[in-house]
């Protein structure tokens, strides 16, 4: 799909509607974009994961704004603040940036996730709706000129109604003026006709007025057209792609990405917060571990430490979980080995430990086998695991125990029986990450509100995530405040 294009091509034809009048080796001369066309140049495949996980982010976030009942403001405000970081895209006016390689990542990221996307009818309908509120948020909040002069070279099928329409259908028309004091209001005001049934919104809050087919929509109105044609077309494009993905299932490299990408979706997360087995903090040491854990660890991470204390064992997947865990949180190879064999020590596989353990956890640092460093695991690896995964998913099913998880794990810090219900919701319709996002806030009163998240509106996306937030903020209110001379 994303095939080579020639680096000298030159694109002059000036078709209204057709993008490749403003696509020239991925550039494009507007902010706002309908992707009418898809990219037509080489990509690494780095870049080909990258801008699809960036843009991951953002439409992974929009969704969970819908399950933590944000309004429309609030997601608004949290979308400009996650795209500034992962996905800036500035107006033509902005100076100091590169706009075209913005417009480029954009483009791609777009096209590389209609890919993950167009496989299942409920995906399609997800992304639509998440890339619709994208949508929105840049229309509203772009340069009024630049979008005025996208609306001009796009063909959104309406037609403006004219003058001896307007006093042919005035008794109708007049209902829908806005301000009705104005003895001016209905001369002054634009109507355009489209087919009704692509404006279903407008119709169904009696927005318009009716005849012939026609919806006939007031100048105010026009931006719920422009989304509307936005997702319509969305659509069909993801239809016809599913038609042709078979091509694309050829091309071995790039399906585990996809499936990657795809299942990070579904589950409302973005999957690679952590993408390498390096360190995120500061080194830590084996004593330092059980206190971390009471102030700093997410459920998932809190339940492994709490059974290891109880059982002096723990079973593979659980070493592997936590142990790569505490790896990248900062325990040295050293640490981890006096930190695992004092856990294991009187318990039923403390003769094992030489012989095999020690190997295990030498191993997960690259220092024996394949020689790799291993990543953590993220949440939504964890939400799919079988065995030592994520409590919210692991426990939906017995809501008792995981609400006394819940209180035995974070009581000291604040957590009370009262916030059980809010929690409970979220994991009903298996937002797990959000259910522990709002945990977090729920721990942390002082440094975040309701609907922070661990900063800036982010859901929690990995279990080192949230710990190296929570050790960061509390770094931070240690921290002397500088007094400023007036
Ligand atoms: Fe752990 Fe993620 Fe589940 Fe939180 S949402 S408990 S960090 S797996």
């Amino acid at each position: 799909m994303f095939q080579a294009a020639k680096q000298t091509s030159k694109i002059q034809r000036h078709d209204k509607d057709d993008e490749t009048l403003h696509v020239e080796n991925g550039s494009t001369s507007y902010r706002l974009s309908l992707y009418d066309q898809p990219p037509l140049y080489d990509v690494t495949v780095e870049e080909f994961e990258t801008s699809a996980l960036d843009r991951l982010r953002i439409l992974a976030e929009i969704e969970s704004s819908a399950a933590r009942n944000r309004t429309m403001e609030e997601t608004k405000q949290m979308t400009i603040i996650q795209c500034g970081k992962y996905l800036p895209l500035n107006s033509n006016s902005a100076s100091g940036v590169d706009i075209q390689a913005e417009r480029r990542k954009d483009q791609l990221g777009h096209f590389v996730l209609r890919l993950a996307f167009c496989r299942s009818a409920e995906l399609r309908r997800r992304f639509v709706k998440a890339e619709g509120t994208l949508f929105r948020i840049r229309y509203e909040t772009d340069d009024s000129k630049e979008r005025a002069a996208f609306l001009s070279s796009k063909d959104f099928n309406w037609i403006s109604v004219d003058a001896d329409e307007k006093e042919k259908y005035e008794a109708q028309l007049s209902h829908f003026v806005s301000n009705k004091t104005d003895p001016n209001a209905f001369k002054n005001e634009t109507f355009y006709k489209v087919r009704w049934s692509t404006i279903p919104d407008l119709v169904e809050k009696r927005k318009v007025f009716l005849k012939g087919g026609f919806a006939y929509v007031p100048g105010r109105e026009q931006a719920s057209i422009i989304y509307a044609a936005f997702e319509e077309r969305l659509e069909a494009a993801l239809l016809a792609t599913s038609r042709a993905i078979p091509l694309v299932d050829e091309e071995t490299r790039l399906n585990p990405i996809l499936d990657n990408l795809a299942q990070g979706f579904t589950a409302g997360v973005p999957s690679d917060w952590v993408g390498s087995g390096e360190t995120t903090g500061e080194g830590i040491t084996a004593d330092m571990v059980d206190s971390l854990a009471k102030q700093h660890f997410p459920l998932c991470m809190r339940v492994l430490h709490q059974n290891l204390r109880k059982d002096h064992h723990m079973k593979h997947f659980g070493r592997l979980h936590y142990g790569l865990f505490l790896k990248v949180l900062g325990l040295s190879i050293d640490e981890a080995i006096a930190f695992w064999r004092k856990s294991f020590a009187g318990g039923p596989g403390a003769d094992k430990f030489d012989k095999e353990y020690r190997y295990n956890i030498r191993h997960s640092f690259g220092l024996e086998g394949r020689r790799m460093n291993y990543p953590a695991k993220n949440c939504l690896q964890l939400h799919t695991a079988h065995e030592a995964g994520c409590p919210y998913r692991q426990l939906e099913n017995s809501p008792e125990n995981l609400q006394s998880a819940l209180l035995s794990s974070y009581s000291a810090q604040g957590l009370t029986v009262d916030d059980l219900p809010e929690i409970m919701s979220q994991v009903r319709k298996k937002a797990y990450h959000v259910a522990c996002t709002r945990v977090f806030e729920i721990t942390h009163p002082r440094q975040v509100r309701k609907g922070d998240g661990l900063g800036d509106g982010e859901s929690v996306t990995h279990p080192n995530q949230y710990a190296a937030k929570s050790i960061e903020l509390e770094k931070e209110a240690k921290e002397p405040k500088m007094e400023v001379d007036n």
